[in-house]
């Protein structure tokens, strides 16, 4: 009967539910472990000059290295915003990073690290103190950071959020609107925050040189960063035909499996012989 069919299904729900809270609460628990065992490593992705194709910076990446599987942040990320382990992550990555970016720096590369901040990180009090205290530790220089934050984290962060963002800005480092165009949100923020850079979604580079509209709108995206003084950033960039489009349309920066996948500090090195080098006295 239909009344049974509904119980049925009822059943099928309550269990699942259940299921997803068992999954949650043991990935929770590994994840704290993961933390001190040291099983949360950071990767890097270059971004690029798109005029001529320097490496300007990276993109910090975490990934957890699970009994010989490398697990994709989206699978734990949400779980760590959600039990409050990511303020833990998060100064974990940020230090790590930091470290290695100064590392590359003492070897000559005037990188710009770049680094993603979840909307959990920025309520809690001691943010502004996490990243203060990475820049001391390791050396990196406050102007060669840039914390990635997505345009709907900016939108839920609140005043306290807020706070948190001007109190980075005055350490002096930068701040990017990531995942820009996919946030359903009004462009206030641009104006009453501290941003630095745009980073064009990927949805929107994937049809670039294809869809005249997607064209358009990065175009206009370009010009907004311009006339604002945000340097623009496009995600996603896997196709010379892409990069070609990006390069007509003035677009700054350019990050994406065509110019590099995220990897191992190490496996970055080959790369970073293209990067402005730092000027050194004789
Ligand atoms: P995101 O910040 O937008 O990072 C870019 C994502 O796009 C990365 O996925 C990267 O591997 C992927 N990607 C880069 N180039 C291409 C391309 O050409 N094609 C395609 N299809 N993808 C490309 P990943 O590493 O899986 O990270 C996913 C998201 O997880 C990130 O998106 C970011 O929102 C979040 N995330 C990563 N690391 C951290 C972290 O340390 N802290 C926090 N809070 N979030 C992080
Ligand atoms: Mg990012
Ligand atoms: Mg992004
Ligand atoms: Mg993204």
């Amino acid at each position: 009967s239909a009344a049974s069919a509904q119980g049925r299904v009822a059943v099928r729900f309550e269990d699942s539910m259940h299921e997803r809270a068992e999954h949650h609460a043991r990935t929770e628990l590994a994840l704290r472990r993961a933390l001190t065992a040291g099983e949360l490593v950071v990767h890097y992705q270059p971004i690029v000059d798109v005029a001529d194709g320097t490496v300007l910076g990276v993109e910090a990446l975490v990934r957890w290295e699970r009994d010989g599987r490398l697990v994709p942040p989206l699978e734990f990320v949400p779980v760590a915003e959600a039990s409050g382990l990511i303020g833990a992550l998060g100064a974990h990555v940020l230090r790590e990073a930091c470290r290695q970016s100064a590392r590359w720096r003492a070897q000559g590369h005037d990188l710009l690290l770049s680094v993603n901040v979840a909307a959990g990180q920025l309520v809690d009090g001691g943010f502004v103190d996490v990243v203060e205290r990475a820049l001391a530790e390791s050396g990196l220089p406050p102007d060669r950071l840039c914390l990635e934050i997505t345009e709907s984290a900016l939108v839920a962060h609140g005043a306290g959020g807020q706070d948190t963002l001007l109190g980075v800005e005055a350490l002096g480092v930068r701040l990017a609107v990531d995942d820009f165009g996919t946030g359903y949100s009004s462009l206030a923020y641009l104006r009453d925050l501290p941003v630095t850079e745009i980073k064009v979604d990927r949805g929107f580079v994937a049809h670039l040189g294809h869809d005249p509209r997607d064209t358009e709108l990065v175009a206009s995206v370009v010009a907004m960063g311009r006339a604002l003084g945000m340097a623009v950033v496009a995600e996603g960039v896997e196709t010379q035909q892409q990069l070609d489009a990006l390069r007509a349309l003035g677009c700054d920066m350019a990050q994406g499996y065509l110019l590099g996948r995220p990897g191992p500090a190490a496996r970055l090195e080959p790369l970073l012989r293209g990067t402005a080098m730092l000027g050194r006295s004789a």
